[in-house]
């Protein structure tokens, strides 16, 4: 499989491997890649080519959390960082001498030009984050939004209690971004679909809302929730 690689703005570019989608920002100095996706191709030597800084310095890769689809390519990777709660799950994708290190609530990833604020929004798994680019107004939302693509929280250890706060809590900085970008479904997504969303789990929660069916992309029939054209598999 290959990669698309669209440019975001400048110095920032997603790189999609099949439904999942990865995103580069270039600090200069150091690059930091958010996600390593199905590891389906020369996900590093994509990376050198595109950003200076990940030809120049360090390369750190923030994993969101542990599902597959965002941590297979980490064996070409060296740096990590990702929530507390995800490490214990996403080490042995890693190589074995790797430098893995943990971030929290607030926590700032600064390499060169690069900054993130960390944000932890459990609910998609526990230790799920997000990351917040108050420079270029962007919110990396990982799996936590996801437009025209459903959201998955049918799997044990995922609470669409928490994930309902997480989303209330992405809508209350709604100040701080312009942009979501999340690692599936449509790329840009307004911030509007947080209500829209938000309503969803609402609805799943207090029992306005009946499960009816949706096509995977796997193929298989899931029990889903929907609401306008979001759909919650729970
Ligand atoms: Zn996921």
């Amino acid at each position: 499989m290959s990669y698309n690689v669209i440019p975001i703005t400048d110095g920032i570019w997603t790189i999609e491997d099949g439904t999942v989608r990865m995103y580069l920002l270039d600090g200069g100095t150091e690059a930091v890649l958010i996600d390593t996706g199905f590891g389906s191709g020369d996900l590093l030597g994509l990376v050198k080519s595109l950003a200076e800084g990940a030809r120049s310095g360090k390369i750190t890769v923030v994993n969101t959390h542990f599902h597959g689809d965002h941590t297979t390519g980490n064996r070409q990777f060296s740096h990590f960082l990702m929530g507390e709660k995800e490490v214990e799950f996403i080490r042995d994708a890693c190589p074995a001498d790797a430098d893995i290190q943990t971030v929290r609530e607030g926590d700032l990833i600064r390499a060169g030009s690069v900054c993130l604020k960390v944000l932890d929004i459990p609910g998609h798994t526990p230790g799920s984050i997000a990351l917040l680019d108050e420079k270029d107004r962007i919110l990396f939302s990982a799996d936590s939004v996801a437009k025209h693509f459903p959201v998955y929280m049918q799997f044990p250890g995922q609470s669409v209690e928490n994930y309902l706060a997480a989303l209330h809590k992405m809508k209350d900085l709604g100040d701080k971004y312009d942009r979501i970008c999340p690692c599936h479904g449509e790329l840009d997504v307004e911030k509007a679909y947080l209500d829209k969303m938000i309503h969803c789990c609402e609805g799943i929660l207090d029992g306005s809302i009946k499960a009816g069916t949706c096509l995977n992309s796997n193929g298989t029939l899931e029990r889903a929730y929907w609401f306008e054209d979001v759909a919650i598999f729970h």
